[in-house]
């Protein structure tokens, strides 16, 4: 839960969900909100899988999603599955075969709809194969493939169908007493999405994967993710996420991540606080975030950096700081520690001086953090 002693007005309730386990990594419960993507190459070139892979695990994702289109897909699945960082859910649609050699292959979870991969006999194997390799499932529902009989019930995706439909795959699993199980109900309308994630989070306790099915390119999608996403975490709902765009999947980490940074729900790296600057910038602000974004992306250490072009909002942001630097006049400006001034520094000693000030505070961070 986030909660902060001095700032009530940051407090987010979250709901109040069970706990699963994707492999190693909790979901649902007090467990952080984990941040997911999607593998984009073909399965069954398992060096360029593992390689997006392990780029999204640095860059933080905490599980991986990989499709399983065909055979070839899961027989590669398992030296995917032991020799990622992260655990692997396989995407499964509809062949309950697939869904089997994935839990065989050592997929930590299945994403497959239960009600659409044949007779109850199909189920109940598909159900076994994850309970005996440790799987957990995630039921996905997806407004651009609703079941038939809801279309003809309601006429068009809205929320009620995918909230029916989200039950109707519970159940089935719950008639098998299955219960490791999280559940999404994405869209790419931001209100259809919201809507539906707001009625399953009412009528189950199951933890829930949020995401903006197909949100567009980089920059658009992450705006629409962002709002839909956001206002979904803000009121508490949501246990694990993936922010879908037509990018690196690397993005789709950093995007996700930034949305949890910006709710307070997660902190990972170096969060920088810059001024979108103006004329009295006393240094040149956007090139010198853009190289620290870049040169500080190793740190993970949860740590704030504020960059602000001059003393008008400079002194103010830095208070709230791990390490500042405001600019000010004849090409210098001034570095705070800990929301303090503490000495000045020559511009063009800014970007190597802060690098070495952030690696500094990241390690004594851990070293409190490890005392
Ligand atoms: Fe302009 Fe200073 Fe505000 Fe930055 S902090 S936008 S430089 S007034």
């Amino acid at each position: 839960m986030a909660t902060h002693p001095l700032r009530p007005w940051r407090h987010i309730d979250r709901r109040k969900s069970r706990k699963i386990r994707v492999g190693t990594v909790e979901v649902g419960g007090d467990a952080p909100i984990s941040v997911q993507s999607m593998t984009n190459t073909d399965t069954g070139d398992v060096a360029a899988t593992l390689a997006q892979i392990n780029a999204c695990a640095e860059a933080g994702a905490d599980i991986m999603r990989v499709s399983c289109p065909d055979e070839a897909a899961t027989r590669a699945l398992k030296e995917i599955c032991r020799e990622s960082p992260v655990p692997i859910v396989a995407d499964i649609h509809f062949h309950y075969r697939r869904a089997i050699e994935a839990a065989e292959a050592g997929a930590a979870c299945l994403r497959i709809n239960p009600g659409n991969i044949g007779n109850a006999t199909r189920v109940r194997e598909v159900i076994n194969a994850a309970r005996d390799h440790g799987c957990s499932i995630r039921i996905g529902v997806n407004a651009g493939s609703l079941e038939k009989h809801l279309l003809d019930k309601y006429g068009e995706p809205c929320p009620e169908a995918m909230i029916e439909s989200g039950l109707e795959h519970i159940r089935i699993l719950e008639d098998n007493d299955f219960h490791d199980f999280k559940i999404s109900v994405k869209a790419s309308d931001v209100f259809l999405a919201a809507a539906a994630y707001q009625g399953l989070a009412e009528a189950t306790d199951a933890p829930i994967h949020l995401g903006i099915t197909e949100a567009g390119g980089h920059f658009a999608g992450t705006v629409k993710s962002a709002i839909g996403l956001g206002n979904l975490l803000w009121s508490g709902i949501g246990d694990t996420l993936r922010v879908s765009l037509s990018a690196d999947p690397v993005e789709e980490v950093k995007a996700g991540f930034e949305i949890l940074k910006a709710l307070g729900l997660r902190h990972r790296g170096v969060s920088i606080i810059s001024c979108p600057t103006c004329a009295r910038q006393g240094f040149d602000v956007i090139k010198t975030v853009s190289i620290l974004e870049e040169r500080l992306a190793h740190i993970h250490t949860p740590i704030s950096l504020s960059i602000i072009g001059c003393v008008v909002n400079g002194p103010g942001e830095a208070l709230m700081t791990d390490v500042g630097f405001t600019g000010g006049g004849a090409g210098s400006g001034m570095v705070y520690i800990a929301g303090k001034q503490d000495h000045k520094l020559n511009n063009d000693q800014l970007v190597e001086h802060i690098i070495e000030l952030v690696e500094k505070r990241a390690a004594e961070i851990e070293k409190e953090a490890g005392a």
